[in-house]
Formats: C-alpha cells, sequence, structure tokens
C-alpha cells in the first residue's frame, strides 16, 4: 500500500461528491456522484479529442434537470477537454469550484507491481504512473494527461488513482509469472498484471451480496465480457487468477483483440510476413478477435448475422464460446469450488446467446441457465441458474464509476461522512 505524502485534509463534512474522470487517448468520460447516497448528478463524454470535430455530450442526472446537452467543435487537447467539462457541470450548478466537491477519482489503467490500493495522488505518485507508461503505452500516457489537467485545474483537491490493476495483485506468483527466464522478467517487469479490475472487485462482490453471503464466503468466477473482455477466479473476495496479462491482449476473444495465441505467431509474422513489431502490435490489438474474425466487433451485428445464416459469424461466436469455456474450465479447477459464475459488461449483460453457448453442456459441473430467467432483459443484478442449481449463474451489470467514486471517497472522507 501506498502511503500519500501529501495531507489530503482539504475535504470538509459537507464535500460529499466525487469527480470520476476516465481520460483515454482522444476522449474524456466522467461522472459526478453524491457519496451520501451513491447517486449520479451528472454523466458525459468528450470524444474525438485533437480533431476538428470533436464531441461534447452532457447528461444532467439530477431530480429535475434539463436533458442531455451535446456540442460539435475544434478541442484541442485534454486541458481543453477538461475545461469543457467543467463548463458543462459549471452550468449545471455544479461547478468544480463547488465546496461539496470532495475529490477526483482517476481511472488509471496499469498501477504496475506498486500501486495496489487505490493512492491519492502526489508529485511522487504521478512519477511512479509516468514511469509505468513502458508496459501501459497505450493507457498510461493518457491517463497521466488527465491527471496532470485535473491539478492544474484544482491544485487544493485531493486526487485519487484508481488502478484497473490492482485487484489483481493479490494473485500468487504461480499465476502472475511467465514461465520465462527470471531475470529477463524482473528486468523489464514482465510478468501477468490483470486488467478491469475494478469491474472483478465491483462485480464479485455484488454477486455475493445477490447470494446473501459475505464475499470473503464465496468463490467466484467473473465474465467481464465488453468489447474488451477478461476473465478472473475470485476466492473469498481476493483474486487469484485472471485472463489478461502484461497488456489488455491476453485471454478471451475480444471485439477486436485475438486473446491468446502462440507467441511464434509473432516471430512468424515478422519473418515470414515481414511485418514490423508495430505492424503485429496492430493486428493482434485492434484487427483481430471478433473483428478479425468476421468483420463485426459488435456482438448485436454477430447474432443478427448468425440469424441470417451467415457462416463466418456463426465460426467468430463459436470460436468465442469455445475460449470462453476454455477459461470457465480452468478457473474452476483453479478455485476447486465454485458458488457462482456471473456475467458482466455489454456482451456479459445484454446476450442472452453468449450466456447460455458458455455454460451448455457443463451440467455435470453443477451449471445450468433457465431459458426464461435468461431471456429476462434488465439493468439489475440477477439470477439466471435454475433453483437449487449447485452454482448460482447470475447477471450483475458493474459499475466501475461508482467503484471509483466509492474508494476514492475512503480515502478522503473525514471521518463519519
Ligand atoms: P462494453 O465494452 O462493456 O461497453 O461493451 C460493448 C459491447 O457490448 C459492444 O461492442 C457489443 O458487442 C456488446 N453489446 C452491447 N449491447 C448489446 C446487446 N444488446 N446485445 C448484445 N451485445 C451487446
Amino acid at each position: 500500500m501506498t502511503t500519500p505524502t501529501e495531507s489530503t485534509t482539504a475535504v470538509t463534512a459537507n464535500a460529499t461528491r466525487v469527480l470520476v474522470l476516465n481520460s483515454g487517448s482522444s476522449s474524456v468520460k466522467y461522472q459526478l456522484l453524491d457519496m451520501r447516497d451513491n447517486s449520479r448528478l451528472a454523466a458525459g463524454l468528450v470524444e474525438r479529442i485533437g480533431e476538428g470535430t470533436s464531441r461534447v455530450v452532457h447528461s444532467p442526472l439530477t431530480a429535475g434537470g434539463a436533458g442531455k446537452r451535446e456540442r460539435i467543435g475544434a478541442i484541442a487537447d485534454h486541458s481543453a477537454a477538461l475545461k469543457a467539462v467543467a463548463e458543462e457541470l459549471a452550468l449545471d450548478g455544479l461547478g468544480l469550484d463547488s465546496p461539496q466537491l470532495a475529490a477526483i477519482g482517476h481511472r488509471v489503467v496499469h498501477g504496475g507491481l506498486r500501486f495496489t490500493e487505490p493512492t491519492v495522488i502526489t508529485d511522487e505518485v504521478l512519477a511512479e504512473v509516468e514511469r509505468l507508461i513502458p508496459v501501459a503505452p497505450l493507457h498510461n500516457p493518457a491517463n497521466v494527461t488527465g491527471i496532470r489537467t485535473a491539478r492544474a485545474l484544482r491544485p487544493d483537491l485531493p486526487q485519487v488513482a484508481v488502478f484497473d490493476t490492482a485487484f489483481h495483485a493479490t494473485m500468487p506468483e504461480s499465476a502472475a509469472r511467465y514461465a520465462i527466464d527470471v531475470a529477463t522478467a524482473d528486468a523489464h517487469r514482465i510478468r501477468r498484471y490483470g486488467f478491469h479490475g475494478t469491474s472483478h472487485a465491483y462485480v464479485s462482490r455484488r454477486t455475493a451480496a445477490l447470494l446473501g453471503k459475505d464475499p470473503s464466503e464465496v468463490n467466484v468466477i467473473v465474465l467481464h465480457l465488453g468489447n474488451g473482455a477478461s476473465a478472473s477466479a475470485v476466492a473469498g473476495g481476493r483474486c487469484v487468477e485472471t485472463s489478461m496479462g502484461l497488456t489488455p491482449l491476453e485471454g478471451l476473444v475480444m471485439g477486436t483483440r485475438s486473446g491468446d495465441i502462440d507467441p511464434a505467431v509473432t516471430f512468424h509474422l515478422k519473418r515470414v510476413a515481414g511485418m514490423s513489431a508495430d505492424e503485429i502490435d496492430e493486428l493482434l490489438n485492434k484487427k483481430s478477435g471478433l473483428m478479425g474474425l468476421c468483420g463485426d466487433n459488435d456482438m448485436r451485428e454477430i447474432r443478427r448475422r448468425i440469424d441470417e445464416g451467415d457462416e463466418r459469424a456463426r465460426l467468430a461466436f463459436d470460436i468465442y464460446i469455445h475460449r470462453l469455456k476454455k477459461y470457465i474450465g480452468a478457473y474452476y479447477a483453479v478455485l476447486g469450488r465454485v458458488d457462482a459464475i456471473v456475467f458482466t459488461a455489454g456482451v456479459g449483460e445484454n446476450a442472452a446467446p453468449v450466456r447460455e453457448a458458455a455454460v451448455a453442456g457443463l451440467e455435470e459441473l453443477g451449471l445450468a441457465v433457465d431459458a426464461d430467467l435468461n431471456a429476462v432483459r434488465s439493468g439489475e443484478p440477477r439470477l439466471i441458474s435454475p433453483d437449487h442449481a449447485r452454482v448460482a449463474v447470475a447477471v450483475v451489470p458493474t459499475d466501475e464509476e461508482l467503484e471509483i467514486a466509492q474508494q476514492t471517497f475512503a480515502l478522503v472522507a473525514p471521518e463519519g461522512v
């Protein structure tokens, strides 16, 4: 755990709001929450930053709030993007200068080995997050820019980094290490870190609550199936295995990422196809997965094509499910006893055929879905397994913003708030 070196006592008792910022390479997503009741006051995003046609979409969510606002125009960089967010919030009386704002919580993708807990951001912490850029070149630079910009806007306000890797820090060395030369691995910090940790933490806890149990009492397999996808095995509230590794490329078949492949494929592509490292990186991260297999990465479109008899879409779906099943089986073995399997994120929450196919034929493992329950569309956590099933199958909508806000507030709030 990292100990902050700067004072975090700027927060007063009536400061109960947290702004959550998720800064990507060309976008900033945000939500403002009130931690007294976890309600959302506003949400929005700035996208296509650096292009002439940047877009700001802002939704005030307070009772009686006016409708969604949208504007298009050039937003040069993250600094301008955050200023636009601040302006939108101010229009609703929720400006960044409000004394009710307790802190800003930042999603940071890679925390390396050092950051295994949410951490109050100091100059030293920021420098360390920057030092991690070589292991997360696609994500950490934007996170760092977002933090810098937010600190410039409100230098007096506590800002907290919540790391995507943190929940997986409890993985044993046997799961976290690759079987490669130890000195080389250590010199370059090569190991399995895992990602989507905020989601796996929130969803595994929420699943325990759905079962009426404390997280320490249950073993859960979490399947976070969005455009990016990862599985984790959570034993008694602690992550013991996850499918993403040094980067978010390893593991399941994803929207545009290959997931697991023989690493020798990369040498082959270099030697035989003459591709550069950057080209291979682009191929495996952006042109593979469902997109590479059938030309679509949206599960809705793939299901529609399957219904029309499209063979390529069918094969892409089958490969996706085959990999998912392999992970369910593997994590069952890792955990020994499984109390629940839970589906979350865009595909997991919405695609009933994926849930059905993923557990089909696994009755011997105590796994089944009830067709009627599986067909229900709902934004609430719910069970979809038959009554008295040995292993519960659940759908739990993820809420990374709430988890980031809660972790942030827990660090900065005065006692008793
Ligand atoms: P996420 O990354 O969690 O936002 O998930 C995005 C993905 O969820 C999309 O690319 C779709 O594949 C999938 N998705 C969203 N809504 C649906 C739906 N109603 N049915 C099937 N898949 C969906």
